[in-house]
């Protein structure tokens, strides 16, 4: 896949900050985006990040365009829903030969052999339906959920940093993982106090709440521990 940040808010960092002192300031907010030192900025959102008062981090945005990630991608990424998506038509692209193939299939000789025979009878069966006159939009429902994409979408410093819990967590599946991966090392950079703090909870709080299902990275954070939520059970 191919991940670029192709734009986000002109100095990210002092526009949160100025937010985050006008709670507490009779100053403008353009006075106060200009007089606030880059130290100032660093311990202010240390606090917000610190006590959780999160809006003032949401005046910050951040727009990737990602190439070649497959539906399954595609689908888990739009369940974050404070996001704005834009999203390569697959009624009008023909996509059915381009599909992400993860690399344990392709590690595996006899896997590949069997992955290239069902892309023949794919190609086979959709270039028949063509010549019957079927649109592309009926045919691509025999599609694969593998299909690449490319998407262009927007989030939030506070929306990104719910993303990156979530899926630079071990339980999240490999690929939507590489594009949490990729995207923190463009952000980082452009915002390194906010995304400081980006990261599963194992991590950032040293606390794991998968449960039954965690992947058992806690063990080895030093002062990590397995938590629950404080849910009585009926039988309580
Ligand atoms: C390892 C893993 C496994 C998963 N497995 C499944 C699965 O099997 N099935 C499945 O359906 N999903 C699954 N998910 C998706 C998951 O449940 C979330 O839908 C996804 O991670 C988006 O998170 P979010 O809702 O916090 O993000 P966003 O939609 O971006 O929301 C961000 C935050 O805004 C608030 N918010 C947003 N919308 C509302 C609303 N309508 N009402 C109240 N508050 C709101 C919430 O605080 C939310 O945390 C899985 C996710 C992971 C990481």
């Amino acid at each position: 896949m191919k991940v670029v940040l192709i734009s986000h808010t002109l100095d990210p960092e002092a526009i949160v900050a100025a937010a985050i002192n006008q709670c507490y300031s009779a100053k403008s907010g353009e006075e106060l985006k200009e007089e606030i030192s880059s130290e100032k900025r660093e311990r202010l959102i240390d606090i917000v990040m610190n006590s959780g008062h999160l809006s003032t981090i949401e005046h910050a945005s951040f727009t990737f365009a990602v190439e070649g990630v497959s539906r399954i991608t595609e689908t888990q990424l739009v369940r974050h829903r404070i996001a704005s998506y834009s999203i390569k038509s697959g009624r009008y692209n023909k996509t059915h030969t381009n599909f992400i193939v993860p690399p344990k299939i392709q590690e595996n000789e006899k896997a590949r052999e069997l992955v290239e025979k069902f892309k023949k009878s794919l190609e086979k069966t959709i270039s028949e339906l063509e010549k019957l006159s079927f649109k592309y939009e009926d045919m691509r429902y025999l599609t694969p959920q593998g299909t690449a994409t490319n998407i262009i979408f927007t989030m939030n410093a506070r929306s990104l940093l719910n993303f990156f819990e979530h899926r630079l967590c071990l339980r999240a599946q490999s690929e939507i993982r590489s594009l949490a991966v990729e995207m923190l090392k463009l952000v980082k950079p452009v915002a390194p106090n906010i995304f400081k703090f980006a990261g599963p909870t194992c991590e950032i709080e040293k606390i794991c709440w998968e449960g039954d299902l965690s992947c058992g990275r806690w063990k080895g954070i030093k002062g990590g521990e397995l938590r629950t939520r404080n849910v009585k059970k009926s039988s309580d």
